[in-house]
């Protein structure tokens, strides 16, 4: 995407999805972030299905601790890669009781040494739980960003780092939350509906598959 298009395609994603926001649910730091590291592979509606009952009886670092490992995997199980995501949770509350007093650091550098803690979960929590400016790229992000041609990087740290520089920082967390919506909504990883996309007129992928597709009426 040409730079000079920029601030017309920001306008026209506000426009298609001003109200795209986190589609986790949760009422603090530390549910945020138990929410992000179980949502890797996972849908969100999943993920919303099974805190709301893990919440309940754990909704601290404290509470999650008073668990066993067994009992918090039975009721994670349907997140897949369950036991993975229960030693990172258990692993990472007992950090958090340990060195942080129970509180959710609120610095990149601090999130990505707990347990299950990259760049992309490090964002989220970021952007959604204290509002800084952050973008995360996920799948949808990654490949959304490759098809319109806002980034050409092959990893997502990458694209993370080519978003940032392509958009204006206060525009960072709403562009995530848009690109995500974007994704799932019309731009799906088969068969993207690109006759209803709000944007095509800036995408590269539109524009170099046009000879292979039908004319719109
Ligand atoms: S035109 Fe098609 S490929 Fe491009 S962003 Fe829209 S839906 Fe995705």
């Amino acid at each position: 995407m040409k730079t000079e298009d920029i601030p017309d395609f920001l306008s026209d994603m506000k426009a298609a999805y001003w109200d795209a926001s986190c589609a986790l649910d949760f009422e603090t730091p530390y549910q945020l972030l138990v929410a992000t590291v179980l949502s890797a592979q996972c849908t969100d509606e999943r993920v919303n299905k099974v805190t709301s009952a893990l919440f309940k009886i754990a909704s601290t670092p404290e509470q999650m601790l008073r668990l066993s490992i067994g009992e918090l995997e039975d009721i994670i199980r349907s997140c897949g890669l369950y036991k993975t995501k229960a030693a990172h949770v258990m692993s990472l509350s007992r950090t958090l009781v340990e060195d942080y007093g129970s509180r959710v650091p609120e610095t990149r550098a601090e999130l990505k040494k707990l347990p299950g803690v990259g760049e992309k979960t490090a964002s989220v929590v970021l952007s959604n739980a204290f509002g800084v400016p952050a973008i995360a790229v996920d799948t949808h992000v990654f490949r959304v960003s490759g098809r319109l041609g806002l980034s050409h990087e092959k990893t997502p740290d990458k694209t993370a780092q080519a978003l940032m520089k392509a958009f204006p920082e206060e525009e960072w967390s709403l562009m995530h939350h848009m690109l995500i919506k974007h994704g799932r909504e019309i731009c799906h990883a088969r068969n993207p509906e690109c006759s209803a996309c709000p944007v095509r007129k800036y995408c590269e992928y539109y524009e170099k598959t046009e000879e292979s597709r039908p004319a719109l009426t």
